[in-house]
């Protein structure tokens, strides 16, 4: 069954938002109070729509109650996006996803009753300073303010050991929750603590961010 999303703010992140969720076949609904931004996506959304988001009775108008999922892209307005936030909450939108401009932006739209609250710049700020540091960095996602999940290439410190001999929980205070193997590309969940790491591996890690840190020094940088 195709979803329904409504996309407000047809900005850069608005605008990737709307396309890719159009090119996986789900119904999208459109909206930014700029005709330009709106004409742009005639073609590529399910529904087009100039309206202001911050007045309810327009919202209510385009049926947005019915929608599933609403996506709030408007980045510099950071009032508008508060406010239309609200009204959608108090509409009964059951999941409210908002992007965020600031850590104070985040907040005051979690107290509000956004669902999701999404930081595209400081996210993709934090991944890339990871792989800066590190080429066996792969990918972190973010669980709450303290705790991630990393995705790292076996290091060479841990090439040809196992998880008892590393011992990361222990030493570390993390969690390998599941190994993607190189040889069979098959994933190990819940790997066992005798199980070795070859070269080429892949290392799902959950934990506190600080332990993260002081494995990630340990461990997975090569020097
Ligand atoms: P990006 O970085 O993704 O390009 P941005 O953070 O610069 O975006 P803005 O350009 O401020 O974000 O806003 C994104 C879009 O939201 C703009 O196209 C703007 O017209 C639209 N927008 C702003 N306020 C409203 C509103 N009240 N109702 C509908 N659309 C709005």
């Amino acid at each position: 069954m195709k979803r329904e999303f409504a996309v407000i703010g047809l900005g850069r992140f608005g605008a990737s938002v709307c396309q890719e969720l159009s090119a996986e076949g789900m119904e999208v609904l459109a909206i930014d109070k700029m005709e330009s931004k709106v004409n742009d996506f005639r073609h590529i959304a399910s529904h087009a729509v100039i309206a202001d988001s911050t007045d309810e009775k327009a919202l209510k108008e385009l049926g947005i109650r019915n929608i599933d999922h609403v996506i709030v892209a408007i980045g510099d307005d950071i009032q508008a996006s508060i406010l239309t936030t609200l009204i959608l909450k108090e509409l009964g939108i059951k999941k409210v996803t908002v992007k965020a401009q600031s850590n104070h932006h985040e907040k005051v739209l979690l107290k509000i009753g956004a669902d999701h609250v999404i930081h595209p710049e400081r996210d993709m700020g934090k991944k890339i300073a990871h792989s800066l540091i590190s080429n066996n960095f792969l990918d972190h996602l973010e669980l709450s303010n303290e705790h991630s999940i990393i995705e790292i290439k076996a290091s060479k410190k841990m090439i040809g050991k196992t998880l008892v001999e590393l011992d990361i929980r222990a030493r570390y205070g993390c969690n390998v929750v599941a190994i993607r193997s190189k040889a069979t590309n098959k994933m190990n969940i819940s790997p066992l603590a005798t199980d070795k790491i070859e070269a080429g591996d892949v290392l799902i890690i959950i934990g506190a961010d600080k332990d993260i840190s002081k494995f990630e020094k340990h461990l997975v940088i090569d020097e």
